[in-house]
């Protein structure tokens, strides 16, 4: 009895079940675009997968309703709506114009039929029975923001064809970090005009956001007009490049980046191009050639078909649904279940997933939260926010590369923003692949030692031509690099100075904003007004601004040079000394009994007492010990010996010094230079002084903040006739030629190698401020990193020494003036009669003194006899001349005095001094 109860109830209940189950077929319905076939075949594609693999809707079978539509025609689509309508459909797909699928919508709101749409729509509220599996644009505006911040464009023209374009780059445009100017192509389909005023504007980022049936147009414009250069970067919105031909663009080295929603590479996506191009659902039939490819919009229809069919089995397994009621839009008739559908396909894909032990699991059951499997369709995770729009999604970011094309580099999400997934060293590997190989114009300016031309130049061809550091230098790093490369003069001669008024370069500046140069070479200066303009590589050279000017004038050797060592002064106070300690002495001398001594020790009590110390004695001890000669004489007395001892340690010090600066004035040059630095310079108004023109010496002058060089530049600015150069080599012919009357501001690396050669000028003064030289490259170059870090290597590996020594010591006359100034500083340790001259001047003023001496006494002490002895003045000194010229004579006898009482003290003294031997 119990079992029959139990089996009615199942009985009961199965037969409710299949009462209440949907039906075995379930109409949905699509309305396409007549021209629009891929969208159709994706819709019947997804119908026929679903129907074919049983997983999802396993007791229904879908059934496709099409209706194909004019676009625009609104009267005809809500007729057709009105109709699927009417045979009882559970959704509708499509279409994707914009105003036929407003009017779907409304009539689907009404009849409360959910819609399912896949196209681009800027709506910024979803309606009620609506869900959109096209990203939302405010997200899709976000990921373009986020790729370009990672992009690092801050200037960019967005290139666009209709108006849609503007309204999708909305909030990209309200951005503040963008400067951003805004084009619109035309319809004619020419587009090179527009093309060429964005090449003159200097614009090197373009945001493309046109059709996909035109964006090959644009490219290939863009290409013939020169914009296809690896200076060139673009963004291309469309989420369908994949499906451009992008062969002609891949080796033009331009930077083109892209995004898509399907990435060709998942295995999923992959089966269904396999059996879409194969036609495996389509019986065998094999599509036509033009739809063989995938677009975006039809990989978001199969999603929603896969979506709503998801949602409807979901959904029929907690709820009952009633299917096939007949819908007439005359009637205020709706459907019952559509409100519950829709909100369940929002609620469904928007659940957290993966929450429960999967279904799999053991624990499956004994969990009490179910577990939720992604809904992954061919576009990705599929969600909906609760206005229905598609969120959550992501993109891959894509970039055109020369050996693998359109190549996936990174992965956008909402969360996350852009995320680059291609390492650097993948990064610059790519640069440096577009690098190898290719033939580079180099501007340079023709400037000693950097760039010059070799000797008979008009027998050379091409880069054989010019020789230098920077010549050299390229091709150095052209080996390391791989690259070819070809010189050509700079036209107007000038390295790049910008215009005040127009604000437009000049020089090698202006050649590589035309991208008529990709690389610039010459004494280059890095300055912030030209980094603002264009790329410089890492510096090759480091250098500052200082003076020129010709060499001081050696001091004409002076005779009296040995007084040198002490000034005027401290010989007058020498010879005060002198005379001072001497009268000292000679009083203390006087003072003291010690000093005062018996004249003959063999008398032992002598009558008289004798003093050494005269006055006369005294000079000639002092000046005896002063120049380290000692004297006969020596004090005994405790006073006159701390005379003598001070007088000694005084000689000791003063003589030391006096040797030890002697040495430094005799062997060192005096020079005599009027300028010592740049403060001398501006100082004075007698030097003129200027620097190269429109070169970073003139701007830093012109810009300076400080004092002494805003003076500097007055005076300058205001010389006449102009005291600027058009070249550093003019600047330094007229420093030779001035007479020193023009000093030249240069810097000092070019200094370095002007004094190795022109051996009358030189350096003054130290730097005025410190800088560098380096490769200028277009603005956003790719080739500045490699260029950087070969010019890194070669300075670490020692070459750029190498080859500073090869061009300022070695080659075009290097070394001259190290030559002769080792000459010079070998003389010039030589001293010369011009030097010590002066001492022998005074040894013979000394003798000669001497001699004067020594006549005076001859003819006093001749007349003195003749006074004595009666006899003529003439015949006495006769006499006495005859035996001075007898030299074979060495003794001579005693003249006797007349009579004792004439004797005298003096005649005592003659008698006895006169005896010799
Ligand atoms: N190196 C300088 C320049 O790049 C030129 C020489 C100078 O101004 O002293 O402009």
């Amino acid at each position: 009895m119990r079992l029959a109860i139990f089996n009615a109830i199942f009985i009961f209940c199965c037969c409710a079940w299949r009462v209440l189950a949907l039906p075995d077929t379930i109409f949905i319905g699509g309305i396409f675009d007549a021209h629009d076939e891929r969208q159709e075949l994706a819709f019947r594609y997804a119908v026929e997968k679903i129907n074919a693999d049983r997983k999802i809707l396993p007791r229904s079978t879908l059934r496709a309703q099409i209706e194909k539509l004019p676009a625009d025609d609104s009267f005809h689509a809500s007729k057709r709506v009105c109709k699927l309508l009417r045979n009882g459909v559970a959704a509708i797909f499509g279409p994707q114009s914009e105003n036929t699928a407003n009017h779907v919508q409304s009539i689907c709101d009404a009849k409360e039929v959910p819609h399912i749409e896949t196209r681009w729509d800027y709506k910024v509220t979803g309606d009620v029975y609506s869900v959109n599996l096209y990203p939302h644009p405010p997200a899709l505006s976000q990921a373009y923001r986020d790729i370009l911040m990672q992009l690092q464009w801050k200037n960019f023209v967005i290139l666009y064809d209709s108006n849609d374009g503007l309204v999708r780059l909305q909030s990209l445009l309200q951005e503040k970090a963008f400067s951003i100017t805004i084009r619109q192509l035309n319809s004619d389909g020419d587009y090179r005009p527009l093309l060429k005023s964005i090449k003159r504007s200097g614009e090197t980022c373009i945001l493309l956001d046109v059709a996909q049936e035109t964006i090959f147009t644009v490219l290939k414009q863009a290409a013939q007009i020169g914009l296809m250069t690896d200076y060139y970067n673009y963004f291309i919105t469309s989420l369908d490049f994949n499906l451009i031909d992008i062969e002609d663009f891949r080796y033009s080295s331009t930077n083109i980046t892209s995004i898509q929603l399907i990435s060709p590479k998942d295995a999923q996506v992959q089966q269904f191009v396999d059996s879409w191009v194969n036609g495996e659902l389509r019986h065998g039939r094999s599509l036509p050639l033009h739809l063989r490819h995938i677009t975006t919009e039809a990989a978001l229809m199969y999603d929603a078909v896969h979506v709503f069919a998801k949602a409807l089995d979901d959904l029929d397994s907690s709820s009952d649904i009633e299917i096939n009621n007949e819908l007439f839009c005359e009637s205020d008739q709706t459907w019952k279940h559509g409100n519950s559908l829709i909100n369940y396909m929002k609620w469904y894909s928007s659940r957290p997933y993966g929450v429960g032990p999967r279904p799999s699991s053991p624990y499956a059951n004994m969990s009490r939260y179910p577990y939720y499997d992604r809904l992954d369709g061919l576009t990705g995770l599929i969600k909906f926010n609760t206005e229905g729009f598609r969120s959550d999604f992501q993109l891959d970011i894509l970039e055109v590369d020369v050996k693998e094309g359109l190549k996936k580099v990174g992965t956008w999400t909402q969360v996350g923003g852009a995320n680059y997934t291609r390492s650097w060293a993948e990064a610059v590997e790519t640069v440096e692949t577009n690098l190898h190989n290719k033939t580079l114009r180099v501007s340079i300016a023709l400037t000693s030692p950097y760039a010059m031309l070799k000797e008979n130049p008009e027998r050379l061809k091409g880069n054989d031509r010019y020789e230098g550091f920077c010549i050299d230098l390229i091709d150095e790093i052209a080996k390391i690099r791989g690259f070819n490369y070809t010189f050509h003069e700079v036209g107007d001669k000038n390295y790049g100075s910008k215009d005040r008024t127009t604000g437009e370069w000049n020089g090698i500046i202006r050649e590589l904003l035309d991208h008529k140069a990709d690389l610039g070479i010459v004494d280059f200066t890095i300055t912030y007004e030209r980094e603002e303009a264009v790329d410089f590589s890492m510096p090759f050279m480091n250098l500052g601004i200082s003076i020129i000017y010709k060499k001081a004038q050696k001091k004409p050797p002076n005779l009296f040079s040995f007084t040198s060592p002490f000034s005027g002064d401290v010989w007058i106070y020498m010879a005060t000394a002198y005379l001072g300690v001497s009268v000292l002495l000679f009083i203390l001398a006087r003072m003291v009994p010690e000093e005062w001594d018996n004249p003959y020790p063999c008398i032992e009590e002598p009558e008289e007492l004798e003093n050494s110390f005269t006055l006369l004695n005294c000079l000639w001890f002092i000046i005896g010990t002063f120049l380290c000669q000692g004297g006969d004489i020596a004090p005994k007395a405790v006073s006159t010996r701390i005379v003598a001892g001070i007088w000694w340690f005084f000689t000791l010090i003063m003589i030391s010094s006096y040797t030890a600066n002697l040495a430094a004035f005799l062997t060192v040059e005096r020079m005599d230079s009027p300028i010592e630095s740049a403060e001398d310079l501006a100082k004075q108004t007698k030097i003129k002084y200027g620097c190269k023109k429109d070169g970073s010496t003139y701007s830093f002058f012109r810009d300076s903040n400080i004092p002494t060089y805003q003076r500097m530049w007055a005076a300058m600015s205001n010389a006449r006739p102009s005291v600027f150069t058009e070249s550093n080599e003019a600047g330094v012919e007229r420093v030779s030629k001035s007479n020193g009357m023009y000093a030249f501001l240069m810097e000092s690396s070019t200094i370095e190698y002007v004094v190795e050669r022109k051996c009358d000028l030189t350096q003054i003064g130290g730097l005025l401020d410190s800088k560098s030289y380096g490769i200028a490259l277009p603005p956003g170059s790719p080739y500045t990193g490699p260029i950087s870090s070969a010019i890194l290597k070669l300075k670490e590996d020692g070459e750029l020494h190498i080859l500073k020594t090869r061009w300022w010591k070695e080659r075009k006359g290097g070394g001259r003036c190290v030559t002769e100034e080792s000459k010079d500083a070998a003389n010039s340790a030589e001293l010369g009669i011009q030097n010590v001259g002066g001492v022998f001047v005074v040894m013979v003023a000394g003798s000669v003194a001497a001699i004067f001496v020594a006549c005076c006494e001859f003819m006093w002490k001749a007349r003195k006899l003749a006074t004595e002895e009666g006899a003529s003045f003439g015949d006495e000194l006769r006499k006495e001349l005859l035996f001075i010229v007898n030299c074979s004579e060495s003794s001579k006898p005693v003249r006797k005095k007349s009579s004792p009482a004439e004797t005298d003290s003096s005649s005592i003294y003659d008698e006895s001094s006169s005896t010799y031997g």
